[in-house]
């Protein structure tokens, strides 16, 4: 059976899940936005454990696109999967990076036997990709994976911090049926 894709409006760390879905930066050091509440909930184990991380796998940051897990900390999930996801351009299409961010995503979370994800709304944020598009991408891009998958997972959830994103991943799901 298809996993279910959901929405919610809320906050990713509020959510309870098997993997939650960091909008990271490639220093996988902490930032604004969603990053930052995900360091601030979950506690100083994340932070060293993306220490870890960059002193052994990625020296030079989470190249774009990416994905990586750590443990969830004190947030209610068991992991927090990192990936960092394109900062928007008029002059340049990286659709493809953002659609990246998504796959690999669940491509980890497959791997650790995560059956339930929640993903925000990446590169929205400080990244500035438009919304409607934005929301277009990611469900396209797990709308896909999962019917590729059809096993691996239980339920995709999108997290949308505001009535704005929230309408904009509805219009997306909406779309396609
Ligand atoms: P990016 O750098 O990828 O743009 P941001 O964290 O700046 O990432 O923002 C991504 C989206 O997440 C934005 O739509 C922002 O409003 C939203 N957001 C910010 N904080 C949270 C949160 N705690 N839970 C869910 N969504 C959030």
């Amino acid at each position: 059976m298809t996993a279910r894709l959901t929405l919610v409006q809320g906050d990713l760390t509020r959510q309870h899940a098997d993997a939650l879905v960091n909008a990271a930066n490639s220093s996988l050091l902490g930032g604004g936005g969603v990053d930052g509440a995900v360091h601030r909930h979950g506690g100083p184990d994340i932070l060293a454990a993306c220490r870890a991380l960059r002193a052994s796998r990625y020296g030079r940051g989470l190249p774009t696109g990416q994905a990586v897990a750590t443990t969830a900390g004190r947030l209610a999930a068991d992991h927090v999967i990192h990936t960092v996801g394109p900062v928007w351009s008029a002059t340049e299409d990286r659709s493809a990076l953002l659609a990246s961010c998504h796959r690999e995503s669940l491509r980890v979370a497959a791997g650790l036997g995560a059956r339930t994800v929640a993903f925000p709304a990446i590169s929205t944020g400080v990244y500035r990709w438009p919304l409607d598009d934005a929301a277009r991408i990611a469900v396209g891009t797990v709308r896909d994976a999962l019917a590729a998958a059809p096993d691996d997972f239980d339920e995709v959830r999108f997290v949308l911090f505001d009535e704005t994103a929230y309408g904009a991943f509805e219009r997306a799901l909406a779309d396609r049926g």
